[in-house]
């Protein structure tokens, strides 16, 4: 690992273009945008954001043992001889600037994720893999935006071996900037799906924003991308008139470089039986589901591109676990035998809930026992959203769930269409539907807690761990 600054302090002046008050520090040892989460020695960027202005938490970061903060130039009279500050023009450039040079004294291998759903899976399973071989820095949570993006540049050490970044939006125009930035030698488009469909005017313009990442690749670089996309030929179109090289694709199509051919759902994971790049390669994987398993393959492409060994690099994926909210299991005991609890909190659109309907109708349930979806609204799918809702009722059917309790008024949609007999209830809120909800769980049950983070499914299920 590396050892001294993340930054020398006199370098900073440089990066950041700032002039300096107060003495300048040796190091700093790592970067902070957040005074609740700052660690002595961090540089503090004074960012503003929609709800509050860095610069009010100035004092504060420097009270909490920041090395420095970097303000800009309009705040720098208001703090006087407090220091000490590197003082610019504008303080987001600054970070960006500071996130180009990371990239630019870096000479390991980029990988770049985007996609509608299994950013983060994916980028957190390509972490698990690479780091087995060698020094490897990835975006926190989802860090994916105009902030998330330059921060994780910020923050890679110098002697970094595999660098992984997320990269999201929600209107075309903004991977383009982004990608800019970290000049991925690889990048991955893992889905294109109908998510935030209020800002687009349909799925080919997903797919036109999903593959602007393409344009930030190096030149010779990888693409790789979802065979079984329906956008498939768009993506692959983008894909060839952007500075990629070449070109991989992942999925069940018989003509994807990485093909799933079998997949058994064991109790800590899946057995996944695939054909990558003309090998057939057998690995457990630590994580549930056949939409973990496929992404599961375009981590193999992108490991395999980046140096590892095929076999060696499927062996490690057996660490990969389901993250929170993203289809982890657990057993809950309630005084007269358990039930599982698959939480798939963390958020939800077309795509993600049915791969957890898929999920749930995949999961060993007691003889005599049901499989229960509870459900809330997806978000930001515009005015196709009631007929979005409804056309669940298909992955419903298809996986034999048993009982639906719904929340909010688009659940609603979905739990009128259904027969009486899978109807359990609906209701408002999350909070409403919790104790209809305990009464009717019984053990042997699967029960799949599933909704957009605004449905506030999350405390749901932390309220479903507790109350047994
Ligand atoms: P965000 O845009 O919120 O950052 P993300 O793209 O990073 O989302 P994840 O956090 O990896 O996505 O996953 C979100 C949800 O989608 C989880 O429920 C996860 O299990 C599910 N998911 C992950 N990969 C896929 C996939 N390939 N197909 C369908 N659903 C998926
Ligand atoms: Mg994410």
């Amino acid at each position: 690992m590396t050892e001294g600054p993340l930054w020398s302090g006199l370098d900073l002046v440089a990066r950041l273009n700032a002039r300096v008050r107060g003495l300048v520090p040796d190091g700093v040892g790592g970067i902070s945008i957040d005074t609740r989460t700052l660690r002595p020695g961090d540089l503090f960027f004074a960012i503003k954001g929609e709800n509050s202005d860095g610069h009010d938490h100035v004092a504060a970061a420097l009270e909490k043992g920041a090395a420095a903060a970097v303000i800009d130039e309009a705040h720098a009279d208001a703090f006087g001889q407090a220091g000490p500050l590197y003082i610019v023009r504008d303080v987001l450039p600054a970070l960006e600037d500071l996130g180009r040079a990371a990239r630019g004294r870096m000479d390991g291998r980029v990988i770049a994720v985007t996609g509608s759903v299994g950013k983060t899976s994916t980028k957190e399973a390509l972490r698990d893999v690479l780091s087995t071989v060698g020094a490897t820095h990835a975006s926190a949570a989802s860090y994916n935006n105009h902030w998330g993006v330059p921060l994780t540049l910020a923050r890679m050490p110098e002697d970094t071996r595999f660098g992984v970044f997320e990269i999201g939006m929600n209107h075309a125009g903004e991977i383009t900037p982004l990608v800019a930035m970290v000049r991925p030698h690889i990048a991955i488009v893992t889905t294109v799906a109908p998510v935030h469909l209020e800002f687009f005017s349909g799925v080919e313009a997903i797919a036109d924003a999903k593959a602007e990442i393409f344009s930030g690749l190096w030149p010779g670089g990888l693409a790789i991308i979802n065979r079984d996309d329906p956008t498939y030929d768009r993506t692959r179109w983008h894909a060839e008139n952007s500075p990629a090289r070449h070109i991989l694709s992942f999925g069940e199509h018989a003509q994807a470089d990485a093909r799933l051919e079998a997949l058994t759902q064991v109790s800590d994971g899946s057995l996944v039986k695939a054909e990558v790049l003309g090998q057939v390669v057998n690995f457990h994987l630590g994580a549930p589901g056949k939409h973990l398993a496929l992404n599961a393959l375009a981590v193999l492409l992108a490991a395999k591109a980046a140096g590892l060994d095929l076999f060696a690099a499927a062996s490690t994926l057996g660490r990969v676990k389901a993250g929170p909210g993203r289809g982890a299991q657990s057993r809950i005991e309630t005084g007269r035998g358990a039930f599982t609890l698959i939480d798939e909190s963390y958020n939800a659109n077309p795509a993600s809930m049915r791969a957890a309907l898929d999920l749930l109708g995949s999961t060993m349930r007691g003889l005599s026992s049901r499989r229960i979806a509870v459900l809330g609204d997806m978000r930001e799918l515009g005015p196709q959203a009631p007929a979005l809702h409804r056309d669940l009722f298909k992955s419903v059917r298809d996986n034999d769930v048993d009982l639906v309790f719904a929340v909010g008024p688009l659940m609603r949609e979905l739990f009128d269409a259904l027969p009486s007999k899978l109807q359990g209830a609906w209701a408002e809120t999350a909070d409403e539907i919790a104790a209809g909800l305990f009464d009717v769980i019984l053990p042997g049950d699967v029960v799949m807690v599933k909704g957009s983070n605004a449905s506030r499914m999350g405390p749901l299920v932390a309220s479903l761990k507790t109350r047994f």
